[in-house]
This record gives structure tokens, C-alpha cells and sequence, in this order.
């Protein structure tokens, strides 16, 4: 077998023939040629016989490495008129616009990236954690499922960090498949607009239920006219224990601040400190009675009572709490009686608690993983294919025709 037929069929790269391959120290190069006569708009399906001119230049891409040595795609290049997009270069049936990797690169590293550290996937594939970032970026711009948005009944929107600096994303999950079908950048009320502008009316009529955390930038958008006009505004118990357990937090600070105080000599005390020790002695165990009220906030929502004895339970709780002097707890008691309606339609709708926690978990340690990046667009593609309605495929797994591919 000549070599060049044997790399033909070790690339597999559709609508070519190679040419030519050159072995380097550290690479091996293959030049191959485009087998169809007719040019194709790498932006649209416009494809005409007509070439614009052949560029001066190779273009390259990176393929899947051979055994230890980088694999390195040439080809030449038509240029086309397009009616719509101007001049520009052909597109190619192996590699998506604008890149210098194969699509099977890409597929892998969208892939790798998932389920490996950043650490890991850089070593692995030799490329930049931010070229990753753009990788991911066009692998779910390519497969993003164009239907996600039709037949949503159940939503649920919330925010995620995805960098330092206050920087978040906007999430919308569908509670059916508990995949995250739309994201964008930012947490206020404009963002979320901008969901259900792209949802439309139709579907947004289709709307039965909301789930959304306390803050009043979401609340806000679902309430606007035809965001949401037939669904049940829900709060997720999630979030109310995540308060929980932020205020026990806070508690756990304030009796820590305190502790210096009886370790110094009570003659020594000024009033202050010596106001903080009569209330300590006062309020002895804060921290253990602020864990008491978390755990018993969780206990309510495990998902084993019934609405209405869940109803009861609350109800109770916040009489508890609100008794408890612990300023933290009765300042949550106040915001648990102001979304009271909203976490009880959550229960009574059964929007899976467990399940929301779990996909919230898994699109933290995501993003976790995108902090390294510098867009939003980037970390909004890791969480798509992680945890959006994405099947990712290696290359070896690719059985599908390949847009295209001649
Ligand atoms: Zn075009």
C-alpha cells in the first residue's frame, strides 16, 4: 500500500484525498486536496462552481496526534463570492469555520474537557487551556440541539459564578430532562428577558411551572406579561436551605468572634466585651441550636412528607426560628414567610429537589473548572456540554454524515 492511500485511510478525513506526507522530527504533515469541484460558503449553504481566486497561502489544521508525533492537515484553498458573506475562504468537510483543529481534535478535546481536569486535558492534547475554551465554544455551537427550547413545561432558572470578580452566568434548566437548555451572560432582570424573547409566546404560554432562587431580579422577569402568563411561580427548597446554611454560617462566625473574649480576664473586660460575655453566657450553644435549625429546615424538604404536612412543618419551623434569637435565623424566617406561596408550589408540583441539587452541584464543579477562561462564552459552553442536551461522540464513536461532507 502506497503511503498516501494508507493515510487516506488513517485520517478519515471525508472529501479528501491526500497528496503528500512529510515526516519532521516532532510532526508529520499531510497535504491533501478537496475532492469536490464546487465551492462551499464555510457560513451558509450557498456553493457555486465559481471560484473568487486560490489563496496564495496553505492552510493548516491539527489532526489527532500519531503515536508521538503532532499530526498536521495541509490544504489549498479556493476562495468563493458569496452573495450573502462576501469573499471568503471555502469551507472544509473536516473542520468547523474559523479553526485550526480537525473536527475530530475538536470532538476529542470538548470531550476530554468534561471529564478532566484543566491540568490534565492541557498536557494531554498540548494546546492552551483559553484555546480549549474556544473549542468547546464552537463544538456546541455546532451541536446544541436546535429543538431544546420546544415543549418546556417546567423550568428553572438560576445563576452561577464563573469567574472570580462577580462575574456570572444565567442558567435555564428544563426540569423534565434536567438538562440546562439556554444560558447568558450576567444575573439581572435583563438577562433573563433576554430568555424569554428567544422562548416567544407560544412557548412561553406553554409554561406551567417557574422555579427561580429569592432573588428579586428573576422574580422580576417570570412576572413580566407574556413571560410566563400560565405558570406556577415556584421557589427551589434548595435554595431556601442553601440560606440555611448560609446563616449558620454566620452564626458559627459571630460565636468565634466572641470566643477571645472569655479567654481574657473578666476585670479586663471593656462593656462591650463585657455586654458579649452576659450574652454569651445568655445564648450558651448558639452554634449548636443554629445547626438544630438547619437540619431541621432540610428534614422538611427530604421529600418524604406530604404537601400539607410540609406545610405544617414550615410553618412550625418559622415559629422556631423566629423565636430562636438567633438574628441570622430570624432574619431567614422572614424571607422563607415572604416566598411561603412559592416553596410550597415547588413541593406541591413535586419539582425534584434531589435533582435540581444535583445538576446545581454539577454545573458548580464545571464552572469551577472554566475559571481558568476568559470569556463568558467559553464557561457557558463547558456548562453546555457537561450538562446541556449535547451528545458528545469521540471520533471513533462518529457513525453520522457529516455536514458538509460530499
Ligand atoms: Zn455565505
Amino acid at each position: 500500500m502506497r503511503v498516501t492511500t494508507a493515510f487516506n485511510r488513517l485520517l478519515a478525513l471525508p472529501g479528501t484525498t491526500v497528496r503528500d506526507v512529510s515526516f519532521e522530527p516532532a510532526q508529520i504533515t499531510v497535504t491533501v486536496a478537496l475532492r469536490r469541484r464546487r465551492l462551499a460558503c464555510a457560513d451558509c449553504s450557498h456553493s457555486s462552481r465559481a471560484r473568487y481566486d486560490t489563496r496564495t497561502v496553505d492552510s493548516s489544521w491539527r489532526h489527532l496526534d500519531l503515536g508521538r508525533l503532532r499530526l498536521v492537515v495541509r490544504a489549498k484553498l479556493r476562495r468563493i463570492d458569496c452573495p450573502t458573506h462576501g469573499v471568503r475562504t471555502e469551507g472544509v468537510p473536516f473542520a468547523r469555520v474559523e479553526s485550526g483543529f480537525t473536527r475530530d481534535f475538536e470532538d476529542l478535546v470538548a470531550w476530554l474537557a468534561t471529564r478532566m481536569d484543566k491540568t490534565a486535558v492541557r498536557r494531554l492534547v498540548r494546546v492552551a487551556w483559553q484555546t480549549v475554551g474556544a473549542i468547546c465554544a464552537r463544538v456546541v455551537t455546532d451541536q446544541l440541539d436546535p429543538g431544546r427550547l420546544e415543549e418546556l413545561f417546567e423550568v428553572g432558572i438560576d445563576e452561577v459564578s464563573w469567574r472570580k470578580g462577580h462575574r456570572y452566568l444565567t442558567l435555564v434548566t428544563d426540569h423534565g430532562t434536567g438538562k440546562v437548555v439556554w444560558g447568558a451572560q450576567g444575573k439581572d432582570t435583563a438577562t433573563c428577558d433576554q430568555f424569554f424573547a428567544e422562548l416567544g409566546a407560544d412557548r412561553a404560554a406553554k409554561l406551567a411551572a417557574v422555579s427561580t432562587d429569592m432573588g428579586a431580579a428573576y422574580l422580576k422577569s417570570v412576572a413580566k406579561p407574556g413571560h410566563a402568563p400560565n405558570a406556577t411561580v415556584c421557589i427551589d427548597p434548595f435554595h431556601v436551605v442553601a440560606l440555611a446554611s448560609d446563616a449558620l454560617d454566620q452564626v458559627r462566625r459571630q460565636v468565634w468572634n466572641q470566643r477571645w473574649v472569655l479567654l481574657k480576664r473578666p476585670e479586663r473586660l471593656t462593656d462591650t466585651q463585657a455586654a458579649t460575655l452576659r450574652k454569651l453566657r445568655r445564648h450558651g450553644g448558639a452554634a449548636w441550636r443554629a445547626y438544630g435549625l438547619k437540619e431541621a429546615l432540610r428534614a422538611v424538604f427530604a421529600g418524604d412528607l406530604t404537601p400539607s404536612e410540609t406545610t405544617e412543618l414550615l410553618d412550625r419551623w418559622c415559629v422556631k426560628a423566629a423565636r430562636s434569637r438567633l438574628e441570622p435565623f430570624v432574619k431567614l424566617t422572614g424571607t422563607v414567610r415572604t416566598h411561603r406561596e412559592g416553596i410550597l408550589a415547588a413541593i406541591r408540583l413535586g419539582i425534584n429537589n434531589a435533582r435540581v441539587e444535583a445538576l446545581n452541584n454539577k454545573v458548580r464543579l464545571i464552572t469551577r473548572r472554566a475559571y481558568g477562561f476568559h470569556s463568558a462564552q467559553a464557561a457557558l459552553a463547558l456548562v453546555m456540554l457537561a450538562c446541556g442536551p449535547i451528545t458528545l461522540r469521540l471520533p471513533y464513536e462518529q457513525t453520522h454524515v457529516r455536514p458538509h461532507s460530499v
